[in-house]
């Protein structure tokens, strides 16, 4: 049988692995070697839980969404991940990983940044546990994303402009690993995605888990079985993909389609389509599907959508998608523009810019009518509203 659990060695297929310097070596296998009896532990699952549903918010809903499923044809559910506290599935995972720091003993934590979601759903963790957080965040963006700069700083983190490079996620990537490298013993390094060295995707995917085994539950409540037809998630890095898809992807009933950002067009260079059109590479310490140059050089990716702009993706995704078992589809910018208006006109909910590109898989898909299908809103789009005002139809 097919496996699309991650092996003892931290590989997914042939994608995956932990190549980390050699400075780094112990911590990564001091985290490996702890991190599922942590994990697994009752009194862990007992403050995870509890936090996730005070604190977060959890279970989030499942919602039928009646108008959009008569457009489409289908019955659609989505998954309301936007609702959660700081905007977005993003919390689960810092939430955990933060838990597991403090059992391991670490004093400082340390995150990087793109758009700013994750540096946001650090630094509120770290105020919540009291612990000093570094967000490194690459000099445009906080130019670009100065309403998350204001918030981390609010919430009391440290946040590191980086002059490197070209001043954006890979190259806060970079200097997070470099402090990281210089404190090891105490400093733990947030990962916000199924990305990054073994074990942090296994890791980041069990944190997240948690939204399908709700969606298990709620449909199990809704339409008397726990599993859909087909489920939808935007694949960035991976971590929203990972918690719909977790408690499934062994179960060959359901059908999973994720959206990967376009761009422009996967044709052009203006894209950030790394599974489409990417090659297999080594970045940020796994082996994944990179858009790189010929010679290797990483290319600048390109999304309107800042959470989905990165050149890579996680292992998991890298391995559903040659193996044929999720289908990856590219959608551009001008789609997930369209579909982001459409779900607000129709049903009241301004979704984040990467949920809108699950949203716009929806007419890319034929559907049965009794089809049921449940698509998870990764985030709301309060973060979003300039962009879409100023595409406004
Ligand atoms: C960061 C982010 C993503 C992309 O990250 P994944 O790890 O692929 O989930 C998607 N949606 C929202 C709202 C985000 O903030």
């Amino acid at each position: 049988m097919a496996t699309y659990q991650i092996s003892r060695d931290g590989y997914y297929g042939t994608f995956g692995g932990a190549y980390v310097p050699e400075i780094l070596y112990k911590t990564v296998e001091d985290l490996r070697r702890s991190y599922l009896p942590i994990l697994e532990s009752e009194e862990f699952q007992s403050q995870y839980h509890q936090l996730l549903a005070d604190y977060v918010g959890r279970p989030s809903p499942l919602y039928y969404a009646n108008r959009m499923s008569e457009r489409y044809g289908c019955r659609l559910y989505l998954k309301r991940e936007d609702l959660n506290h700081t905007g977005a599935h993003k919390i689960n995972n810092a939430i955990g990983q933060i838990l597991l720091a403090q059992r391991l003993g670490k004093k400082r934590i340390i995150a990087e940044t793109g758009a700013g979601q994750h540096g946001v759903a650090t630094a509120t963790v770290c105020a919540l546990m009291g612990m000093p957080c570094r967000v490194y965040m690459g000099a445009l963006d906080v130019e670009r994303q100065h309403s998350n700069v204001q918030r981390m700083r609010m919430l009391g983190a440290e946040v590191f402009p980086v002059e490197s490079g070209n001043k954006t996620l890979k190259d806060a990537t970079n200097e997070a690993i470099r402090d990281w490298c210089c404190h090891p013993s105490d400093t733990f390094y947030v990962i916000g995605s199924t990305v990054g060295p073994h074990p942090y995707p296994d890791l980041v995917a069990r944190l997240q888990s948690v939204i399908s085994q709700e969606i298990r539950c709620q449909l199990q409540e809704k339409e008397g079985r726990p599993w859909p037809d087909t489920l939808m998630a935007c694949v960035g890095g991976g971590s929203n993909a990972a918690g719909t898809i977790y408690h499934y992807i062994n179960d060959a009933r359901v059908r999973i389609v994720l959206a990967e950002a376009g761009g422009m067009g996967v044709e052009t260079q203006q894209t950030a389509a790394s599974l489409n059109v990417g090659t297999v590479g080594i970045l940020h310490g796994s082996k994944i599907m990179v858009m790189q140059t010929d010679d290797g050089q990483i290319q600048e990716p390109y999304s309107i959508s800042a959470g989905l702009d990165y050149p890579g993706t996680g292992p998991l995704h890298c391995h559903l998608f040659q193996s044929g078992r999720a289908e990856v589809l590219p959608v551009n910018d001008d789609e997930a523009l369209s579909a982001a208006f459409e779900l607000t006109r129709l049903e009241g909910i301004i979704p984040a810019l990467e949920s809108s590109h699950a949203l716009a898989l929806l007419p890319k898909i034929k559907f049965r009518p009794d089809e049921v299908v449940v698509l998870t809103v990764s985030g709301r789009g309060d973060k979003d509203l300039e962009t879409y005002l100023r595409h406004m139809e």
